[in-house]
This record gives structure tokens, sequence and C-alpha cells, in this order.
């Protein structure tokens, strides 16, 4: 596969919004040590934003990578995130403060983060675009792209005014491939129609493709010993034009099972892929919630009843999928202690507003309540 950017040195790139913690804090020296087994195995591409993990992320980088290791021997991405300015006269200001937060001169990509509908039109009303192209030709970022969330005649119309976008950053996994919701594969023309490299986030969606129910994992098992994130990350990277496939790494174990397939990637076989859209049919026969965990509508105070909505959609899910009966005692006794139960939701689709999956969000609340609130 021709690469655009030989720069990366291979397909696979450490996502750091799902770092392992320490309680509140971000465990440190583990993530030191994951970076420096990534970056021995000959990888290099790291990617932050300023709201994963509430701004823990870009110190994370700073202090585990940046500090330890030469300017060059890595490529990093940060984001323009549309709720941290109002206006043109905030983006500068900003984005010298992520710098600053990751200790470094420039940004190897700079993408503007989440866009849809409605975010793009802030950022157009916001000249956010224009004032990264300024960013460019001042040396501040190397490659300036997008990462997209919404339909793909949306992503045809900014393809289309911004012709200079260098690189897209899509949701991109067997699952979503013909969702109607997230229109993966239809996203995926579009960028290709355009000509622009890709960048594939959310692979093994949010953890959901490697816990796999009973009877999909069964499927994935009679391939030949590969672990399932394994098949989904593959999945990913065996389409053209992916120059890079992004892993939210939580732990050593999960980076040393990446790094084993990815070092020498070798694209998905067919039979392979055709085990893939066996486990897509299972998964799909069981109805459940396509909520990746990435947060957003929790982040921020999008609620004001402290539903934590993402966690009641796992405890859901484990439920109806797994028949995980404790989880109601998880319902009762964990989740819903000092926050909002599911029946408390007032409708006010704040969460909605940022979902970058389109749920209905309050629908499906209704059913977490009917579920877990019966008494
Ligand atoms: S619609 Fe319900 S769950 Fe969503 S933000 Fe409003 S109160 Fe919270
Ligand atoms: S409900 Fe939507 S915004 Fe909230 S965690 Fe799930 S995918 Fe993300």
């Amino acid at each position: 596969m021709d690469r655009v950017f030989p720069e990366m040195k291979k397909q696979l790139g450490f996502g750091m919004m799902r770092l392992p913690m320490k309680g509140d804090v971000v465990d440190i020296e583990q993530v030191k040590r994951m970076v420096d087994l990534f970056l021995e195995n000959g990888f290099n591409y790291f990617d932050t934003a300023h709201g994963y993990i509430n701004g823990l992320s870009e110190l994370a980088v700073r202090e585990c990578l940046v500090k330890r290791h030469n300017r060059d021997e890595f490529l990093l991405t940060d984001k323009l995130t549309g709720q941290y300015f109002k206006s043109k006269a905030d983006i500068r200001p900003f984005f010298q403060s992520q710098l600053k937060a990751c200790g470094v001169e420039y940004f190897d990509f700079y993408l503007m983060h989440s866009q849809n509908a409605t975010n793009f039109k802030h950022f157009k009303a916001c000249h956010a675009y224009e004032t990264a192209f300024e960013l460019k030709k001042e040396g501040k970022v190397r490659h300036v792209g997008i990462s997209f969330h919404d339909r793909a005649q949306v992503l045809d119309q900014i393809l289309t005014e911004y012709p200079d976008i260098e690189v897209v950053q899509i949701q991109f996994n067997y699952l979503d491939y013909d969702d109607e919701s997230v229109e993966s594969k239809k996203v995926y023309d579009v960028v290709r129609k355009h000509g622009k490299p890709l960048l594939v986030m959310e692979p093994v969606k949010g953890g959901s493709l490697v816990n796999l129910p009973e009877k999909a994992d069964n499927v994935l098992r009679e391939l030949d010993g590969g672990s399932n994130a394994s098949y989904a990350i593959r999945f990913a990277a065996s389409f053209e034009g992916m120059e890079m496939v992004l892993s939210g790494m939580s732990n050593m174990e999960q980076i040393e099972d990446n790094i084993s397939y990815m070092k020498d990637f070798k694209p998905l076989s067919d039979v392979e892929f055709e085990s893939l859209w066996k486990v897509r049919d299972i998964f799909k026969s069981l109805n459940s919630i396509p909520c990746t965990g990435c947060r957003y509508c929790v982040e921020e105070n999008h609620c004001p009843k402290h539903i934590l909505i993402p966690d009641m959609f796992t405890c859901m899910n484990k439920k109806m999928i797994f028949h995980s009966w404790n989880q109601d005692y998880y319902y009762e006794d964990v989740l819903t202690v000092g926050n909002g139960k599911a029946s408390d939701c007032i409708n006010c689709g704040g969460c909605e507003r940022v979902c970058p999956q389109h749920l209905p969000i309050r629908k499906l609340l209704k059913d977490v309540a009917e579920e877990f609130e019966k008494d």
C-alpha cells in the first residue's frame, strides 16, 4: 500500500484517551513503559486532545513521551475542540496552551475535532480552518486535518469547501461499516473520492469488539488464534488509504498484543473477513446499545441530572448480552449512588447534541429505567 505520510512508520497509533489510571490521576509510570515499548518496536504516532481525561492526557504526553524522547522520534497529533473557543480570537491562545501542555514547539497533525454539521458551522463562523492553515504556514502545525462524526453528505460538503484539508480521521470498524447512523463505508468512500488519506478511530468500538458475546466469540476462535482486538484493528487497516489506525491502549497487555500483529502488518484474508461479517450479524441480532464510551455526554456538565449515561448503557448491554444478573446490584448500589437514575432524565437533550454516535439517549434511558427500576 502506498503511504501518503511515510513518516508514519507503522499503521498503528497510540490513542491517549483511555490511559491507565490510579484513582483520579494517570498511572504515569505505566504509561512511560507503554510509550517506550511502543517506540522500541518501531511505532511512532501518538494522538491526544485537550478534552481527553479532562486535560490529563496532554500532560501525560509531555511527561511520558516529550520529556523523555527526541522530538524527531515521534509524531504527535492534537485537536482543536469547539467547546474551547467562542470566537476567532480564542483559538490562538488555546492552541498555545496546548503546545505548552504537551511541551512541544509544533504538532505534526492538528485536527479540527469532531466535525459534524453543527460543529462545522461554529468552526466556520470562528474562522477556525483559516486559523489552522495560518498555523501551518508559520510551522506550528505540519498538517491540518479533521476528525469526523456525521453523515457522508456533511463530509462531502466540508471537503468541498476546504479542499486543503490534508487528512480525515473517521470512525471505522466492522460493526459500523454499514450502520445507518454511522455510515462508515459511505464516509470512507467520500474521503477516497476527494483523494485524501485516512486515519481510523474506534476500530474496536470502545472495547465492544473485544468482549464479544459467546456466540460471536466462538466464530473468531475458529480462526488461527488472534485476539478479538487483532481482527478488528487489522480489519480497519486492510482498506486502501488507511494511513493509521488508532488504538486507545489502557495497559501493557493491550499494547503488547497490538504490537504483536501490527509490527509486521498483514491484511485480513478472505476467510477472516467472512468471519467478521458473521460476528457483525450476530452482534446486530442482539440489539445492543452501540455506545462507544467516549463520555462526551457526561463531560462539561452536559447532563444536569448527573446521569452516568455510558455506564448505564454498558450495564444494560452486559445484562442483555451476557445475562449478567449482578448488573441489577451494580445499577442500584454503584451507578446511581450520588448520581441520577435513568428515570431522573428531564429530556433536555443536552447529551444527544454531543453524542458522536447519534444515539437516541433519552429513549434508551427509558429502556434502562424499565429494566432496572422495575420495583
Ligand atoms: S436528556 Fe436526560 S440524560 Fe440527556 S442531558 Fe438531559 S437530563 Fe441528562
Ligand atoms: S452515549 Fe454517545 S456521547 Fe455518551 S458515551 Fe456513548 S457514544 Fe459517547
